[in-house]
This record gives C-alpha cells, structure tokens and sequence, in this order.
C-alpha cells in the first residue's frame, strides 16, 4: 500500500511538493502568530483527522522555532529546516 503523505506548512511557507491538497483547516500555534494548514495526497478525511492534533502538538512543541515545514512520517515528525 502506498503510504500517505501528509505535512504541515506554516501559512508564509510553500509544501515541500506539488500537487498536495490543501486542508481548509488552521492550526495555530497557541503562544504565537504562527499558523499551518494540513497538505496531504487525498488522504481520507477520517484518517486525516487524527494529523491535526499530531500538528498541534508538535507546532506547539517548536515553540518558539517554528520550521516552514513538518512532514509526518508513519509514527514520527519530521522537521525541515529552512535552508538559508
Ligand atoms: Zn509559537
């Protein structure tokens, strides 16, 4: 089975591909500014469900660094850094 691909992108930011789907959801970081939308590949609403509050948690946990990124892997987050 095709694994699902799914990330936060912080709303000043580009998702790392193209062709994701833009969730119309926002998830903000509850002690900033900061705020994200879900890209995912067609992904099940019900299943996508389960990713905002895995988003939640780890936009809260970047606190006060904020990545433009974060690509949920199958059980963990992955972090991009932002090349500069
Ligand atoms: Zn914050």
């Amino acid at each position: 089975m095709e694994p699902m691909h799914v990330e936060a992108v912080r709303n000043d930011a580009a998702p790392s591909r193209t062709g994701l789907v833009q969730d119309y959801v926002r998830i903000e970081c509850p002690q900033c500014w900061a705020a994200y939308y879900l890209y995912h590949d067609g992904m099940e609403v019900k299943l996508l469900r389960g990713y905002f509050l895995r988003a939640s948690w780890q936009i809260s946990g970047e606190h006060p660094n904020h990545n433009p990124v974060i690509v949920f892997e199958n059980s963990s987050a992955v972090t991009q850094e932002k090349a500069s």
